[in-house]
């Protein structure tokens, strides 16, 4: 077997645990790797390093005062060393079968919300890219999810400044096919791939929200 990770051989664990297992393709000292968070205080609700001399986590005060929260932010991996490697070789290098290594860290239940909507990407990088990142790993962890949403965000939208975000226009809409009262009531997980600031969340969640559900929670894969 062949790590997905670092391509070489994956040494058979003949423990007692190992035996009753699935093969995963993922090497011992990969899955370490990819597992670490930074240490140090971090913010209870986005998860985000926090300063020492921070009482409150700057991103969340901010995003609290100009959006609707989310009832939750969960996250999975710590956006640095190796797991920054990973999500660069998965987006720009096209290696889409890491997806499946970034869907090993999934740990959701994901059966506690009636649907799952990835954030989407602009038809200019998906023609670039020719997947939706977020899609393919919920794809790959077998989780169902509805795309509900389009934007004609083009991306590098983290180089504007806060303000200049805030005051454009919000650039999640609804696709065409869209039934309005589909999320009416609704337990509602948005997916994303790495939180940095959470507007572009916080934006998706804002469109969301005009359909009345009954909560949003959010799951990045990574938060920078
Ligand atoms: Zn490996
Ligand atoms: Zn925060």
């Amino acid at each position: 077997m062949i790590c997905l990770y670092c391509h070489r051989k994956v040494k058979e664990e003949a423990d007692i645990i190992t035996m009753f297992k699935p093969a995963e393709p993922l090497c011992r000292e990969c899955r370490r790797k990819l597992s670490v968070w930074r240490e140090g205080r971090r913010c209870g609700f986005c998860h985000r390093l926090m300063e020492e001399s921070w009482q409150v986590c700057p991103d969340c005060s901010f995003l609290s005062e100009n959006y609707r929260r989310p009832g939750k932010i969960m996250c999975m991996m710590d956006y640095s060393g190796e797991v920054k490697m990973l999500f660069h070789r998965y987006k720009f290098t096209k290696d889409a079968a890491l997806m499946e290594v970034i869907s090993m860290f999934l740990k959701c239940s994901f059966g506690e919300y009636d649907m799952s909507i990835p954030i989407p990407v602009s038809p200019a990088r998906m023609e670039e890219r020719g997947y939706n990142q977020t899609s393919m790993v919920l794809g790959a962890a077998k989780v169902p999810y509805r795309d509900v949403l389009v934007t004609d965000k083009a991306g590098r939208q983290s180089e504007l400044g806060k303000s200049a975000r805030m005051n454009g226009p919000n650039p999640f809409d609804f696709k065409a096919d869209f039934d309005s009262g589909t999320l009416s009531g609704k337990q509602i997980l948005v997916v994303d791939d790495i939180y940095t600031t959470g507007i572009t969340v916080h934006q998706a969640l804002e469109r969301l929200y005009t359909e009345n559900p009954a909560a949003v929670d959010v799951l990045t894969f990574s938060k920078a």
